[in-house]
Formats: C-alpha cells, structure tokens, sequence
C-alpha cells in the first residue's frame, strides 16, 4: 500500500515535533509538508524548529521548507498542533478544502458536530462525520483530541465506568512543563515550584471526560451523567502527567476487582491491530512508588497509560494514580491513532474529500 501523504500545520513546536519524530518512520502516513507561521514559512524546519525532543530531526525532514497555513499543502490528512485561537480560523478552510484534519487543540473539542476520540474509548463517535459533513458542507472534515491530562484520566476511567459505573470523580493533577509548549513556563516560576493554576485546564478536563464517556444514541452524542472535580498544577517535571484520582461507583468494586478491570482493558476490536495501538492501553504497576513520569511515560512507546497505588479511599470508593505521555498519548501520539481509525473506517480519500 502506498503511503497516505499528511502534512502538520503548527510543526516547529512541542507538539509538532511529535509529530515529526512518530510520523517519520509510520507505515501508513508519509511526511509531505511542515506549515507554521508566517515567522517560519519559507526557511528550512531545522534553522526554525528549536528541537526540544531527545535526539535529532529525522533525516530528511530537517532540510525541508517549512510552509505557510494555506490549504494548497500536497497532503490528504492533516494535523493540527495550532494554538486554539488560530486552529480556531485555520481547521474549517483545511476542512472546507477537503482535508481530514486531525486537531490537538481544543478549538472545537466541544463543537456539537466535532467528535472528539480516545478510540479505545469512544470510536464509534466516528459515526458522527456524515452529520457534520452535511451540516458544515465540507468534503473534509474535523476529529479532536483531548487535552493531554483529560486523556491519562479517561483511559482508566472509562475501564473502571464500564465495568462498575463512574458516578463521582476527584481527579488532582501534576502536569509537565512540556504541556505547556516551548519556551512555556519562565524557569523562575517553575523551578523548585509549584503552580496551583493552568489557565482553563480544569473546565477542559471536566467538560471533555463527560463527553468522553459519552454514548451515542440515535446519531447524536449524549454526555455522560458522571460528577467531577478537578484540581490542575503545574510541576517541573519535563514530560509526563501524573494525576491523582478517587472515584465513586454505582457499583462499589473490591480493589482486586477494579485492577482486574483496568489490566484487561482492551478497547474495541477495530483500533487493537491500528499501528499506534499499544497492545495494552493500561498497565498496572504494583509497587508501592509507581507510577512515576520518569520511569513510567514511555510505557508502550508513549501509548500506555500506567496506573498504580489502587486501593480503597475512605471519602469515595476508589484511588490510584496515573501517568501518561503528554505529548505523545496526549497529544501527537493520540492523534495519530485519531487518523489511523479514520482511515480504517474509510474516511480519508473516499469521493469528495482529498
Ligand atoms: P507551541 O510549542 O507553542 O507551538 C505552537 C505552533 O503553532 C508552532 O508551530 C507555531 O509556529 C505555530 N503558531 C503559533 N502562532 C501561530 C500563528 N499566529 N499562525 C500560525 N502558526 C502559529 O505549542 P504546543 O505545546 O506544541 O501546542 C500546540 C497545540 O497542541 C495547542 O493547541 C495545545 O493546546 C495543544 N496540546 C498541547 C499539548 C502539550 O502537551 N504540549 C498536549 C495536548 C494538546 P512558529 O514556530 O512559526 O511560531
């Protein structure tokens, strides 16, 4: 099979250069533009791209012009890495021009017509695309991911609702620097610091996990009912978010009954053979100091979630303790499973679109 050209509109950032480093070598998709600002457009992405991932650019990819946010790129499937106030402008015309794009801002998370997909979540929200063409009149169209710390608490939190009904969640985070892009947070605030405030983040995370583990039904996407409260913080760590979490269950299971649901999580059949599926999407570790971004945010290539510490909570039913990739399961890496499903369910380079 030929490879699916893609472009990444926003590359030279933190989240960009994810999507270089994990698209490079992909058996699906080819690299065929890098678009940034007008700042960068025109010169070689390695002079504009400051590299803040181990390692170099891919071969190739450092000589290769970086491009203006026009629709004209020689790509099928794009994906977004804009900050929200420009994804905002930039993600319709891509959609209007025929692109699937595939968004890691949160401009139209919430978009009544925008599905937004973990898929060993909620894949089945694909089947919200016909509703949103029709709707917009785009031969493209638009799928999001969630915000990187709603994603480390949804994966865990969709095993245990599935098997036992969420109904309340406390979830306090400790989120990454990186989350916060490059240059980010000044190192005078952050260094031997914690920041008790990210800017909308808490909103993000409560509104997006009730769409997360929403259903559809009859076509349209329902909300889940479940209750939660977040704290978010800022830590210097350098990527990985680690949030603590205690839940509250219809069904009250025992701690061996809640790690048996979380280690046998799968996910629907459709996204396990997807090249960035992990083979497992939690892992469960048993020491008493684990998980630990360090140690544990490369877990299944940066896929996995890694949870731990689960263990009866005397306010509500359940604790434990997540880690996740940031930038990779949520950002770039959950993205890029986004397209994969797209194209496995036939929504990229049907009639119409590119
Ligand atoms: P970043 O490091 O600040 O990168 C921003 C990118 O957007 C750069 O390529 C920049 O290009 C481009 N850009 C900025 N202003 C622009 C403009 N006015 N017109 C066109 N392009 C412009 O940010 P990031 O951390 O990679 O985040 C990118 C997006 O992903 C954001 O929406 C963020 O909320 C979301 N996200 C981030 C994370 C994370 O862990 N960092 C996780 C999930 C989602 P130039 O280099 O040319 O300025």
């Amino acid at each position: 099979m030929s490879r699916i050209p893609v472009a990444i509109l926003g590359a030279t950032g933190a989240v960009g250069q994810r999507f270089v480093q994990l698209l490079a070598d992909h058996p699906w998709f080819e690299i065929a533009a890098l678009a940034a600002s007008e700042r960068s457009a025109g010169r070689a992405f390695r002079e504009v791209a400051k590299w803040v991932i181990p390692g170099d650019p891919p071969p190739g990819l450092g000589e290769m012009p970086v491009q203006p946010l026009e629709p004209d790129l020689p790509a099928r499937l794009v994906f977004s890495a804009l900050p929200g106030n420009v994804a905002a402008e930039v993600e319709p015309v891509f959609a209007r021009a025929g692109y699937a794009v595939c968004s890691n801002a949160s401009a139209y998370r919430q978009a009544p017509d925008v599905p937004l997909i973990i898929p060993e979540l909620n894949a089945d929200h694909v089947g919200m695309i016909p509703d949103q063409r029709a709707s917009q009149g785009w031969p493209g169209l638009i799928v999001t991911s969630p915000n990187c710390t709603t994603t480390g608490i949804c994966i865990p939190l969709k095993a245990l609702d599935e098997a036992f009904g969420a109904r309340q969640v406390a979830a306090v985070s400790m989120q990454a620097i990186s989350g916060a892009g490059y240059p980010g947070v000044p190192s005078l605030d952050i260094l031997g610091n914690v920041i008790p405030y990210i800017g909308g983040e808490e909103e993000k995370i409560e509104e997006e996990t009730r769409l997360l583990l929403g259903r559809m039904q009859g076509g349209r996407r329902v909300k889940a009912e479940v209750v939660i409260s977040a704290q978010a913080n800022r830590v210097p760590v350098l990527d990985g978010h680690t949030v603590c979490l205690s839940v509250g269950f219809e069904s009250q299971p025992t701690v061996e009954e809640a790690v048996a649901a979380l280690a046998g999580f799968r996910g629907p059949e459709v996204v396990r053979g997807l090249p960035s599926a992990p083979e497992r999407p939690i892992l469960v570790r048993a020491e008493p100091d684990r998980p630990q971004p360090r140690r544990d945010r490369d877990a299944g290539r940066g896929m996995a979630v890694t949870v731990g510490r689960v263990r009866r909570c005397p306010l509500l039913h359940l604790r434990l303790v997540s880690v996740s990739h940031n930038t990779v399961r949520g950002a770039a890496g959950g993205s890029i499973l986004n397209a994969e499903l797209l194209v496995a369910s036939g929504y990229v380079g049907e009639s119409g679109s590119r």
